[in-house]
């Protein structure tokens, strides 16, 4: 199979939303160019909203800082403590400490020098940490140029929706829409399907006549039809 199909939902979507970093806490962080700063970032972000996330980080840098030294001079109390705003701090302070030890243990504070050693490696290393599942690692190789597409509450949604994907996996999912769009476009792919989904294709009720991609969804002539 070839990427029409991708290329023309992500013309569609282009045409129709703006991505501003303002919108998403790990394109914030990003713009250091730290790959720690996004890994705590996403984190921070799992199973919140991106408003509590970009107050949590706000508090987590001005409180603690976002190195993983200061991370770990501070501890796991007063991670936790900032963190808060954005739910499941236990374990997301956890996580980030954990992080932080392996950033500064095996690669001298620089999670840089972990990228650089692939996504193999940089999946292995990173899912070994409690609290850090696919989508993390998935969000940080993205953002650092890998050609993967996250899945998150959203994407997963709308993939399904649209009948990108009948998988009920993580894994699965990914495959599919690997699959559809190509490789240099999947982390824009994976903003704008967010985008979509936050705006247009809401959990509850979607927004189908106001949806660019109607035409070509299932959900939506599955609805036609039971019309
Ligand atoms: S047509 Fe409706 S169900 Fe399909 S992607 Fe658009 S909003 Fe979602």
């Amino acid at each position: 199979m070839g990427y029409e199909l991708g290329d023309e939902i992500l013309g569609r979507l282009r045409g129709t939303f703006q991505l501003s970093s303002g919108e998403f806490v790990a394109l914030s962080a990003r713009r250091d160019g730290d790959p720690f700063r996004v890994l705590v970032a996403v984190i921070i972000s799992q199973n919140t909203s991106e408003r509590n996330a970009f107050e949590a980080f706000g508090r987590l840098s001005s409180s603690v800082g976002l190195t993983p030294e200061a991370i770990l001079k501070a501890g796991v109390d007063a991670v936790r403590e900032a963190i808060r705003p954005a739910g499941l701090q236990d374990s997301k302070s956890a996580a980030i400490v954990e992080a932080a030890r392996l950033t500064l243990e095996k690669y001298g504070g620089d999670l840089r020098r972990l990228l650089e050693l692939g996504e193999e490696a940089v999946r292995r290393e990173l899912t070994a940490v409690r609290g850090i599942g696919y989508k993390t690692v998935d969000v940080l190789l993205a953002s650092f140029g890998y050609p993967v597409l996250p899945v998150d509450t959203h994407v997963r949604r709308v993939a399904r929706r649209l009948g990108l994907s009948r998988s009920s996996s993580y894994l699965g999912i990914r495959r599919d829409l690997e699959r559809v769009f190509r490789p240099e476009v999947r982390f824009e792919a994976h903003l704008l399907l967010i985008k979509l989904g936050r705006e247009v294709c809401k959990a509850r009720e979607p927004r189908c006549a106001g949806c660019p991609l109607s035409d070509l969804c299932a959900y939506y002539r599955a609805q036609l039809r039971a019309a």
